[in-house]
């Protein structure tokens, strides 16, 4: 299936010469939808993770029914100040200035096999510091997967070497 054409394009956004990819129009596709899950479970399968780790906000959407697909948990990776109870956090840096992720502290255990799942890495910093942030809880990063890559950013180098599953590049 040509995932990218169910891929909108906004030139623009959030801000002059960056041309976002939204993923709203690939979600109210069913069978866009349906392909992209079952890839996703399909070329995880073998990394045979016990919980998948899903990044505010998109990546809710493709992990929670990854997970679902997979049989496995989902544990929600959030920013500063949403999750209720005691966290583990990590702070990373931005183009401009710093932020920080946060996840539940009972949520993890030592010796988990842990896919990270977001809709898009671009230059990584996302993706890495939550790679970091699961490793500092003593789990096994088993491998990280992306419904889209934006290659020349080369966000893969901000991550461990584990593999990385990836649909569409750009
Ligand atoms: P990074 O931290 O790799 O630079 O950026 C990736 C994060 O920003 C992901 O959580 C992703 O949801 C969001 N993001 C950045 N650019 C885009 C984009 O063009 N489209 C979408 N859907 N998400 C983006």
């Amino acid at each position: 299936m040509d995932l990218k054409a169910l891929i909108r394009e906004i030139p623009d956004f959030p801000k002059p010469g960056i041309s976002f990819k939204d993923i709203t129009t690939l979600l109210s596709n069913p069978e866009g939808l349906n392909y992209t899950i079952n890839t996703l479970a399909e070329k995880c399968g073998d990394l045979a993770p016990d919980l998948i780790v899903g990044m505010e906000s998109r990546g809710f959407i493709f992990g929670a029914p990854l997970a679902y697909k997979m049989r496995v948990g989902f544990v929600p990776v959030r920013k500063p100040g949403k999750l209720p109870s005691a966290v583990h956090s990590i702070e990373y840096q931005l183009e401009y200035g710093t932020d920080r992720l946060e996840i539940h502290q009972d949520a993890l255990h030592s010796g988990s096999r842990i896919l990270i799942v977001d809709d898009l890495i671009a230059t990584g910093g996302t993706a890495g510091a939550t790679a970091r942030l699961i490793q500092q809880t003593g789990c096994e990063l088993v491998g990280c997967a992306f419904v889209i890559e934006l290659k020349d950013l080369n966000g893969r180098q901000q991550l461990p070497k584990v593999p990385i599953i990836t649909l569409v590049e750009y």
